[in-house]
């Protein structure tokens, strides 16, 4: 049996309260704090970094998929809001929409090493999708103002500690800071933690997911028109040099490298690391430095043998290591891959991917009120949510959750007794896309 030790008993102080509490700074949590509080509901947004933007930002995720399908935008509201916004502060680069759904080699030229590529399409060469890559500095600002704006109180550096349960429902939670423990009560509050660390503590069904991680990094001083050109006038060489870089990363996906909004800086989506715990320290330490170990040699190698790399350096590695499923929900109802690939749409749908959709019932726990789930921690088997957790459909998820935990109250309900017709509603009203077709009374 493991040792333990006994904690003596404490009072800790209630330092706030509020209608709505988002846990979780994420794409999906700073979605649902900004749409809670634009429905005109009291939000406070917990975080345990001193930024907002979650693997977004903190986890240099720099580009944004899922956001097309068949020749349309399939996501909207704040999934577009934030592209607009980076876009004006020159921290995006996306596609005009005359170039997308095009597979002709000039199109395919221009964009394709931006990783705007369909990635799941079986005809080759792929078109070119709608989707933008960012600027992590950029996505913290906008993300920041976007909150503030919306009258979203921002507490940063609490770590959720405990969910606090009465009578069936969570009515708040515990937070670790320098300030020591503190709770905080919420009339609904929203779990974005990525992990599920509010509905996990709270005694919620759930399963343990887990897929590759990463620890994402950039280089800069990278001449990338010399390195484009080499591998257009000599593919077989180029060819040859990719295959080497991969076995030093160890996993990665097709491009190794990508263009980034900054000249000369590129986003290395790698090296995947299979079979480790993202909620386990000792695991996750072991990726920071296997992780890094990996791409140190890879500098050295694309230094002395990649032409436009003789000059790299390593600008940064994320400050948050790449946890792509740990924790999933087992909620009211369980998307399934078949679901996804299907493309089955919901009554109760509330967001949308490419060509997939999620139901509200997705985000409700069983057995437990006055909580909502949003993000990758959503309730989809594990081998669904590994192809439906992007960072548009998540942030579309916590617009569904922020603007459902504003209904519930002002309709006096519970999150699941929401009224699902007046939520898909508001949020076609939001700009969301929900596909067709919609019971919408
Ligand atoms: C390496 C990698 C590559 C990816 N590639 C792409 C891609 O190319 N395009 C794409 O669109 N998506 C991609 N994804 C997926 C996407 O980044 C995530 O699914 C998405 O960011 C999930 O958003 P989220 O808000 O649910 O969770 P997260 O982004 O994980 O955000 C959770 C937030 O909660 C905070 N938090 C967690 N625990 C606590 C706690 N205990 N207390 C307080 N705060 C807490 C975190 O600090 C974070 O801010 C990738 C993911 C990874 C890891």
């Amino acid at each position: 049996m493991t040792q333990t030790v006994s904690e003596p008993g404490r009072e800790t102080p209630v330092v706030a309260e509020t209608d709505v509490l988002v846990v979780g700074g994420g794409p999906a949590g700073q979605a649902a704090a900004v749409a809670a509080a634009r429905a005109g509901a009291e939000v406070m947004l917990l975080e345990r970094y001193g930024y907002l933007g979650g693997l977004a930002s903190g986890g240099m995720v720099l580009v944004l998929d899922d956001m097309c399908a068949e020749g349309e935008v399939s996501v909207g509201g704040l999934a577009l809001e934030i592209v607009d916004r980076l876009q004006r502060i020159g921290a995006c680069v996306a596609p005009p929409l005359e170039d997308c759904f095009r597979n002709d080699a000039a199109v395919r030229d221009r964009w394709v090493r931006w990783g705007f590529e369909e990635l799941y399409a079986r005809k080759k060469p792929k078109p070119i999708v709608y989707s933008a890559v960012f600027d992590p500095e950029g996505w913290k600002q906008v993300s920041q103002e976007m909150v503030l704006d919306a009258g979203v109180r921002l507490r940063c550096h609490a770590w959720f500690s405990r969910a606090l349960v009465e009578d069936g429902a969570v009515t708040g939670v515990v937070v670790e800071s320098k300030a020591g423990r503190q709770a905080i009560r919420g009339r609904v509050v929203i779990d974005a933690t990525g992990d599920g660390d509010v509905f996990g503590s709270a005694g919620a069904p759930s399963v343990h997911g887990s897929y590759i991680m990463t620890l994402v990094h950039r280089l800069a001083d990278v001449d990338t028109d010399a390195a484009v050109a080499f591998e257009r006038r000599d593919p077989a060489a180029a060819h040859q040099l990719d295959t080497e870089v991969k076995q030093l990363l160890g996993g990665a996906w097709d491009m190794w490298w990508m263009l980034t909004p900054r000249p000369g800086v590129v986003w290395c989506n790698c090296p995947h690391i299979p079979g480790y715990d993202g909620l386990n320290p000792e695991h996750l330490t072991h990726i920071e430095i296997e992780g890094r170990r990996r791409f140190m040699k890879v500098v050295d190698f694309v230094r002395a043998n990649y032409p436009g790399f003789q000059r790299a350096y390593i600008l940064d590695a994320a400050p948050q290591v790449g946890v792509r499923q740990t924790r999933l929900l087992d909620g009211e109802y369980v998307v399934t891959k078949d679901d996804i690939v299907s493309r089955r749409t919901f009554p109760d749908v509330i967001a949308r991917g490419r060509d997939y959709y999620t139901p509200y019932r997705s985000l409700i726990p069983k057995g437990i009120d006055g909580l909502l789930v949003a993000g990758r921690c959503y309730a989809a088997t594990p081998e669904a949510q590994r192809i439906s957790r992007e960072i548009p459909p998540v942030m579309v998820m916590g617009e569904a959750a922020g603007t459902a935990a504003a209904l519930s109250l002002d309709s006096g309900v519970a999150p699941r007794k929401v009224d699902v017709a007046a939520l898909q509603k508001r949020l076609l009203a939001q700009g969301v896309n929900l596909g067709t077709p919609v019971p919408v009374a």
